[in-house]
């Protein structure tokens, strides 16, 4: 196949579904987890869990970084703006929208006078660099491997064209290492969920290579199937995991040929291995503090880490009263087991990060579950985004 078009076509997810449906095991359950948010959204989008049977789980894991930034971090960004106003924040908007303590955004330091500027990309903040010389630019970098060798390609041409006002605020995580402490959570804890079984990230693995995953087979047991985001792809990749599970085999296996190779991108690796260097530790929202899991910039390019030049200082924080985002980031509750999901918490007026950015769990829940399945249910009653009936 070549065209999008093809990826979603309706016959072909109908037959991936009913292959699905006949070679799934009726005595067992398969716990599926996707752990990035845009497979989560794909899911909802497509409709894919009206697809399943039932005894096939889709648990949605922590891969969405404007998510799984602890609120520590966004503290650290609001307290640079308001104590410094000679700094102009450059940020990608889901950032300006995520409540940090005491539910304060960044767009409400924004509107209390702070320079905080949306951008698009590490180039839009370089290029406030070099048109606002008499400031200093803080680029909040943030994101998987995907766009961690962006922000490195930024440092680089800050340090070669000698921009002495361009600095980067680096939350950039690393994927494997969350996978690990998942997949590594002392089982029956009540705090995490089981796991059969993952279908791996599509962009974050064009970078990194499915060789990266061999560690959940090797040490976990579990299967790996690296997907696309269309939901063919998903399907699909359900299917492998389906039939990896039924013949006991725990590989990683890539459906996502069309664009992720074994070694991944070797440049984009060298760059950034380069350019960073491991953080000992760091908290994720949701999964706690988890050994180098996250990276900082590496001692040549230190004049260039706003934490340094800045003296920020990192202190953990509690998180919105009700909000659920912790645990909905573990997998171990959906959405809808919030009782602030869609009354006090929506899109237009998060409480949590996971309703804010476009890969949250509880965006894609709000967005393409609860209309569709509220339309369906009886008066007085509304459905949950896997069909129970709940008071309304
Ligand atoms: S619905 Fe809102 S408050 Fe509840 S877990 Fe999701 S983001 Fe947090």
């Amino acid at each position: 196949m070549k065209y999008v078009d093809e990826f979603r076509d309706g016959e072909r997810a109908r037959g991936l579904a009913r292959a699905l449906c006949a070679e799934a095991d009726p005595a067992r359950r398969y716990r599926l987890m996707e752990f990035c948010g845009g497979h989560t959204h794909a899911v909802f989008r497509y409709g894919v869990p009206d697809l399943l049977p039932g005894n096939i789980e889709l648990i949605h894991g922590p891969g969405c970084p404007v998510c799984v930034l602890p609120i520590g971090r966004l503290d650290m960004a609001r307290r640079l703006v308001e104590k410094h106003p000679e700094v102009i924040l450059a940020s990608y908007g889901d950032m300006l929208r995520v409540p940090g303590s005491g539910r304060r955004t960044l767009l409400q330091a924004k509107a209390d006078g702070a320079d905080v500027r949306m951008v698009y990309s590490v180039s839009d903040a370089l290029e406030l660099a070099r048109t606002n010389p008499q400031r200093q630019v803080v680029f909040f970098g943030i994101g998987f491997e995907t766009t961690t060798p962006p922000t490195a390609l930024g440092i680089v041409e800050a340090q070669k064209n000698k921009l002495q006002n361009f600095s980067v605020f680096c939350n950039h995580v690393l994927t494997p290492a969350a996978m690990g402490a998942i997949l590594g959570a002392p089982a029956g804890d009540s705090d995490t969920v089981a796991i059969d079984g993952i279908i791996g990230p599509s962009h974050v693995s064009v970078i990194i290579g499915s060789d990266a995953y061999r560690f959940c087979p090797d040490r976990h047991h579990k299967p790996v199937v690296i997907a696309g985001f269309e939901p063919l792809d998903v399907l699909q990749s359900l299917l492998m995991l389906v039939r990896q599970l039924n013949d006991g085999r725990a590989e990683v296996e890539n459906q996502y040929i069309r664009a992720v190779t074994a070694e991944g991108n070797r440049r984009a690796q060298e760059l950034v291995a380069r350019v960073f260097t491991l953080r000992e530790r760091f908290e994720w929202r949701g999964l706690g503090e988890i050994p180098r899991s996250a990276l900082a910039l590496a001692d040549a390019y230190r004049d260039f880490d706003a934490e340094h030049r800045f003296a920020m200082q990192y202190v953990a924080a509690e998180g919105t009263k009700g909000c659920e985002c912790p645990a909905v980031l573990r997998g171990s509750k959906k959405p809808e087991d919030c009782a602030l999901f869609a009354t006090a918490c929506t899109p237009q007026s998060p409480l949590g990060s996971c309703m804010v950015s476009d890969e949250g769990a509880c965006a894609a829940y709000f967005t393409y579950g609860r209309f569709r399945q509220d339309a369906l249910a009886p008066p007085g009653q509304r459905r949950g985004v896997h069909g129970e009936v709940r008071k309304a």
